[in-house]
């Protein structure tokens, strides 16, 4: 199967709110054959629900009175990146429609580059990309001195082709690129010597019939494998099966009363045009398991990262609290280097000289006998379930595979085919079945569910719990919630296993999460930041009654405990001993919060927050947390969305009072923006967390932070 296109998951739409037919530029157009307002407005939520549902966004465009084309967004203009080239319309009707869309545009942080006021260009209705080319239609709407004045404002070839039937008047009827190797194409609305040049561009172009061409086959909006289209011939959804892709018709048919299909009803947002950049290389060529941010970082320093353009970002992720230590951290630069000149990796078949005396030093840090190493989050959440496990059959005495961990509802542990079996998430969960057994699941924060559970059951093992939930929000259990756990754990004789690869090592403002009520579980599962931002190291810490269950060969990972891993480990352990990120977690988590709350901002409902880690709630009518995140990229900031309407905020614990007063205005004037642009459909609203109610005052009244 050939790879996918590169662009063609971001859409601009505009609701036909105001759409009709009411002058004729085209030859579809008849101003007498009336418009179904109505039943055009359920087509286009059809065509935007579609989309969505074959993985795209969509952003909405505002409806405008007296601009019934408006609709067809296709035609606005050329984005290339974070640059747009507005169109110059042919027909007088059309062209008050620029306003608008150079407004859009500038206020989602398009750069603007015009064409000069004589040209006539109709946007990416008669620019469409093709690999490195762009195949761009002229005669009835562009003209070709347009195109030669695109190159200088646009990177990579531009291929003019010309249009000789009156009907098919823009290059989106009669030409459709379907990934790298395929398009559809309309020979017979093509000069011949162009459509021989398109034969020669696309490897495995498929040739559509008059009569194809005529139900507008070609102008399809293609999102993956999924290929939206306004009508499919027996003949032609053979091509395309055949092809791997799979042809969905909506019925658009007010909009072909205009002479327009679902692609000119769309205008695609993520297109780059010209060579390959590196974020366009790895969508093409990793797979699509990520929906990063369109931002390529290339070098980093403490708090801030650099991109590829140049800008200056502050990095509030923090790699999911990997970089508690920010970028590059000098002294855990060193340690790395000073390694790397000695030894790296000897596997565990031997001793090296660096995994004693880290193991000596978490197990310290943790008032824990011993250390078992991984590598990643869940290869240690996997550990720890195995200690578990064989505890409870050599310790406790359960009966022979019958041991059962209660984990939490709204866990995150990692994406392992076991780990993923007791996950609620039906993105990280389905389609990988079959799923293991031996999990339990109680409500996060409710303690008298899990003596419930643990009244019910003798062959309980093991409680695994984050005590904040990150993934799921940053979700802050009740006070007194851990101490009644490790009070229950203890008298029913079960492990109590924290899953602090998120909030330990300092991101709570305390070592651990678990040191806010002074409790000590059993097992410490440890990741992330352990690493220094460095290298992958995890382990789980615990004492000699439960780690002494393995044996030589029970257990174990190629580079678990190799000497780099190690050495970083070690400068880790010793910037946690100044109990300096934890400080700063604990003083500057509180002087953000008091800002937040002061600020209150418009999009925001709720704060959620412990030390430097937050999760920020916003009014779910409002823009989605991605969009926000996207907005945020704008003005300098990284965050990460997780779920539809919250953001999760986790600057490294580096980070001066000067920098968080900057993250915090970034963060204010991002989410104060009133709100213009929604997307196009309605937004499900999301259910309240059921521990939410707790901090849901209205943001001007919340309490100090904590
Ligand atoms: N456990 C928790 C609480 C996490 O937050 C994560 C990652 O986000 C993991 C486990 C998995 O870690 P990794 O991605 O390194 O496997």
């Amino acid at each position: 199967m050939s790879t996918d296109l590169a662009w063609g998951r971001r859409y601009l739409m505009c609701p036909p709110t105001h759409f009709d037919v009411s002058y004729a530029i085209n030859p579809w157009m008849d101003v007498t054959a009336p418009v179904d307002r109505q039943l055009a407005q359920r087509q286009w939520e059809v065509l935007a629900a579609t989309l969505r549902d074959a993985g795209a966004d969509i952003e909405r465009l505002d409806p405008q009175p007296g601009l019934p084309d408006l609709v067809f967004t296709a035609n606005l203009g050329i984005v290339d990146g974070a640059s747009f080239v507005p169109a110059r319309m042919r027909h007088p009707e059309r062209r008050p429609e620029r306003v608008h869309a150079e407004r859009w545009f500038r206020e989602h942080g398009y750069a603007i580059r015009a064409l000069a006021e004589d040209a006539v260009q109709e946007g990416a209705g008669d620019a469409l990309p093709f690999g490195e080319t762009l195949v761009a239609g002229h005669r009835a709407r562009s003209s070709a001195r347009a195109y030669v004045e695109l190159g200088r404002l646009v990177d990579g070839a531009i291929l003019p082709v010309e249009l000789t039937d009156p009907r098919f008047y823009h290059v989106d009827i009669v030409f459709c690129p379907l990934d790298e190797r395929s398009a559809m194409y309309v020979p017979g609305a093509l000069a011949p010597e162009d459509a021989r040049l398109i034969e020669q561009l696309v490897p495995d172009a498929i040739a559509l019939s008059g009569d194809e061409a005529a139900a507008f086959c070609a102008n399809a909006v293609v999102v993956g494998r999924t290929v939206v289209m306004p009508a499919c011939t027996p003949r032609l959804g053979h091509e395309l099966r055949r092809r791997g892709f799979e042809p969905v018709v909506v019925d658009v048919s007010e909009f072909l009363k205009a002479g327009g299909g679902p692609r000119c009803l769309t205008l695609a947002l993520d297109v780059r045009l010209g060579r390959a950049d590196a974020a366009a290389t790895a969508e093409r060529h990793t797979a699509r398991n990520y929906h990063p941010l369109p931002v390529t970082i290339t070098h980093a320093e403490g708090v801030w990262v650099r991109d590829d353009r140049g800008r200056r970002h502050l990095d509030a992720l923090s790699a999911y609290s990997a970089l508690n230590f920010g970028h590059r951290h000098p002294r855990l630069v060193a340690a790395a280097r000073e390694q790397l000149e000695r030894v790296t990796l000897t596997s565990r078949a031997f001793h090296n000289d660096q995994l004693g005396p880290f193991a000596r030093d978490l197990a310290a840090l943790c008032a824990k006998d011993r250390v078992l190493p991984m590598n990643t989050g869940a290869e240690a959440v996997e550990t720890a379930i195995k200690a578990a496990r064989r505890w409870g059959y050599e310790v406790k005495g359960v009966r022979p595979g019958r041991a059962t961990i209660i984990v939490c509802d709204g866990n995150f542990h990692g994406r392992t085919t076991t780990i993923v079996s007791f996950s609620g998430d039906p993105l990280a969960r389905d389609g990988y079945g079959p799923y293991g057994p031996g999990f339990r699941s109680v409500p996060f924060g409710d303690a008298q569910a899990l003596a419930r559970a643990l009244r019910e059951d003798d062959d309980i093992v093991a409680f695994l719990v984050e005590p904040v939930q990150g993934e799921a929000g940053v979700i802050v259990p009740p006070d007194g919630y851990l101490r009644e756990v490790r009070r229950l754990c203890s008298q029913h004789g079960v492990l109590l296993i924290a899953d602090e690869i998120q909030s330990g090592l300092g991101r709570t403002g305390r070592t651990f999460a678990c040191d806010h009520e002074d409790v000590a579980p059993d097992v410490y599962v440890l990741g992330k930041a352990l690493g220094g931002g460095i290298v992958a190291l995890s382990a789980i810490v615990g004492d000699d009654d439960v780690l002494g269950v393995f044996t030589p060969g029970s257990h174990g990972s190629t580079f678990g405990g190799n000497p780099l891993a190690c050495a970083v480990g070690r400068a880790v352990l010793e910037l946690l001993a100044t109990g300096e990120p934890q400080a700063c977690a604990a003083r500057t988590g509180a002087r953000m919060r008091a800002g937040l709350d002061g600020a209150a901002p418009a999009a925001l409902r709720e704060v959620r927050s412990r030390g430097l880690w937050f999760g920020l709630d916003l009014d779910p009518a409002g823009p989605s947390a991605r969009a926000l995140c996207e907005r945020l990229l704008d003005h300098g900031v990284l965050a990460k969305d997780t779920h539809e309407h919250t953001i999760r905020l986790a600057p490294p614990l580096t980070i001066t009072d000067a920098e968080a007063d900057h993250l915090l205005d970034r963060l204010v004037t991002a989410l104060d923006r009133p709100r213009p642009h929604a997307t196009a459909s309605p937004r499900r609203r999301r259910a309240r967390h059921p521990l939410s109610h707790r901090r849901s005052r209205p943001p001007h009244r919340r309490p100090p932070a904590r």
